[in-house]
C-alpha cells in the first residue's frame, strides 16, 4: 500500500528493500544461528546512512524524516529483526536524545561517529531490578569535590549492543533523596574506553539473537561535567523523550517482521495441498489470511500516524507519546499474531529450522517487550487519556 507515500519516499523504502534484499536476507540465518554481531552489515548500514537516517547531514547522518525512518526500518526488520534492532537503537535511543537535548558540542562530537556507523551507540536505562519503573534505579552519579566529573557506580542491563559499544546513553541517579524518584535522575554521554567501564554477561536470548545484549558495569568512572546530558535531574524526562521516538522504530521493526511472515504463508497457502486442494481454500485458514492482512494494514496506518506526530512535534516542541504507544502496541502485538498463524499455517515446516517461520516468531515476541512492555503502552495512552500524571 502506497497511500501518502512521495516518490521520494518509494525511492527511499525501495532502495532499502533492495539493500536488505541482497544483503541482509541470505545471511540472517547465519547470524541468528552463530549469534555473532553482523558487523559487517552494520558498516555498510552506515555508508548507506541507515544508522542515522534522521540526523542532519552536518552530523554525520542522512537528513531525512520520521517516515523515512519507518519505511527502512520496515525493510530492515523484514530481512533481519536482529539487525534491524541495532539500528533502531543507533537512530533512536542514542541519536536522537543527544540530538534534542545536546549542546552543539555534543551534537557535533558524540553523534557524528554513530550516525555514520564509523562507531556503535547504545543506551541503558535498565538495570537488574529496575525495568518498567525506571525510577527505581541504583546506578548513581556523585559530583567530585572539585565539581569536575562525576564518579559513576552501578549496574544497568539488557542493554542492546552493549558488547560492541563505543559511546552509551547512560542514566543515573544524581540526587538519590529526591521526592518524586524520578526527578534525581541525570543523563550522561560515555566513552566506553574510559577506565571504569566493563562489558558483562553476555545474554543468550529466544531470539534477535544477532542483536549483541549484555550488562554494562560501572566501577568509579570519571565522567566530565560537560559530558552530562541536558540539566542534571532532566534524565528521567530525557529518557522518556526518547522512548517515544524509540517506540515509532519499534513498530516499524514489528511491521516489517509481521510481513515477512504473512507473504511467507501467504505463498504456502496457496502452493501446499491437503485433501486434494490448496490449504488455502479452506475457511478456517482464509480467516487467518484476512485477520493477518488487516491488522499489518492497521498497524501501518498508526505508525505513519505516529510518525507524521514526530515530524509535527519537531516543529511545535510537543510530545507525541500516545500515538507512539498505540503504534507500537497495536504493530508488536500484530507482529505476535502474524507470525504465531504463520507458524500454524505451516505446520510441521512452520517449527522446523529449515524456513524463517520459526525464526520470525522468536524475533516478534521481543517487541512487546523492549522499549516499554504492551502493559506499560496501555498504561502510557490510558493515563494520557485521562489526563493522569
Ligand atoms: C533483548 C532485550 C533488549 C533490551 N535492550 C535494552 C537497551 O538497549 N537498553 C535498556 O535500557 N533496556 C533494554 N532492555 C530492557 C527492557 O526495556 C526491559 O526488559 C523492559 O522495559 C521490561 O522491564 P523488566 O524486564 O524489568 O520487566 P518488569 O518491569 O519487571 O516487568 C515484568 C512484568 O510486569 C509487568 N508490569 C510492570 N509494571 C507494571 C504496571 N505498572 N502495570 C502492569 N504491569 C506491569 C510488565 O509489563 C511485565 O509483564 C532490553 C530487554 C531485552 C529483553
Amino acid at each position: 500500500m502506497d497511500l501518502y507515500l512521495s516518490d521520494e519516499y518509494i525511492m527511499i523504502r525501495d532502495a532499502a528493500r533492495d539493500f536488505a534484499t541482497r544483503e541482509i536476507a541470505p545471511v540472517a540465518e547465519h547470524y541468528d544461528q552463530t549469534g555473532e554481531f553482523p558487523m559487517p552489515i552494520v558498516k555498510r548500514m552506515g555508508e548507506l546512512g541507515l544508522m542515522g537516517i534522521e540526523v542532519p547531514e552536518d552530523y554525520g547522518g542522512a537528513g531525512m524524516d520520521a517516515v523515512a525512518y519507518v519505511l527502512a526500518m520496515e525493510e530492515i526488520a523484514k530481512a533481519d529483526v536482529a539487525t534491524s534492532t541495532i539500528m533502531s537503537v543507533n537512530n533512536s535511543l542514542y541519536c536522537h536524545g543527544i540530538l534534542t537535548f545536546g549542546s552543539e558540542e555534543q551534537k557535533k562530537t558524540w553523534v557524528t561517529p554513530i550516525a555514520s556507523g564509523r562507531q556503535i551507540g547504545a543506551y541503558a536505562l535498565t538495570e537488574p531490578m529496575s525495568g518498567s519503573d525506571a525510577g527505581t534505579m541504583r546506578t548513581r552519579a556523585e559530583l567530585s569535590a572539585d565539581g569536575s566529573y562525576y564518579v559513576i557506580d552501578g549496574r544497568k542491563s539488557w542493554i542492546t549492543s552493549g558488547p560492541v559499544a563505543d559511546r552509551l546513553v547512560l542514566f543515573a541517579k544524581t540526587d538519590p533523596d529526591t521526592n518524586p524518584k524520578h526527578k534525581g535522575i541525570s543523563a550522561f554521554l560515555i566513552d566506553t574506553r574510559l577506565p571504569g567501564f566493563v562489558r558483562g554477561k553476555v545474554e543468550p536470548k529466544l531470539g534477535i539473537r544477532a542483536s549483541a545484549t549484555c550488562e554494562v558495569i560501572f566501577e568509579e568512572y570519571k565522567c566530565p561535567v560537560e559530558n552530562c546530558l541536558g540539566k542534571p535531574g532532566d534524565g528521567f524526562r530525557i529518557a522518556m523523550t526518547v522512548l517515544d521516538a524509540g517506540r515509532i522504530g519499534i513498530a516499524a521493526q514489528s511491521l516489517g517482521v509481521a510481513e515477512a511472515a504473512y507473504a511467507a504463508s501467504l505463498e504456502y497457502a496457496r502452493q501446499r495441498e491437503a485433501f486434494g486442494q490448496p490449504i488455502g481454500s479452506f475457511q478456517m485458514i482464509q480467516q487467518k489470511i484476512a485477520d493477518m492482512k488487516t491488522r499489518i494494514e492497521a498497524s501501518r496506518l498508526l505508525i505513519y500516524q505516529a510518525a507524521l506526530a514526530k515530524m509535527a512535534a519537531k516543529k511545535s516542541g510537543g510530545r507525541y507519546s500516545t500515538e507512539a504507544a498505540m503504534a507500537k502496541l497495536f504493530a508488536s502485538e500484530t507482529a505476535m499474531f502474524v507470525t504465531h498463524q504463520a507458524v500454524q499455517i505451516h505446520g510441521g515446516m512452520g517449527y522446523s529450522k529449515e524456513l524463517p517461520i520459526e525464526r520470525y516468531f522468536r524475533d516478534a515476541k521481543i517487541t512487546e517487550i523492549y522499549e516499554g512492555t504492551s502493559e506499560i503502552q496501555r498504561m502510557v495512552i490510558a493515563r494520557n487519556e485521562l489526563g493522569l500524571r
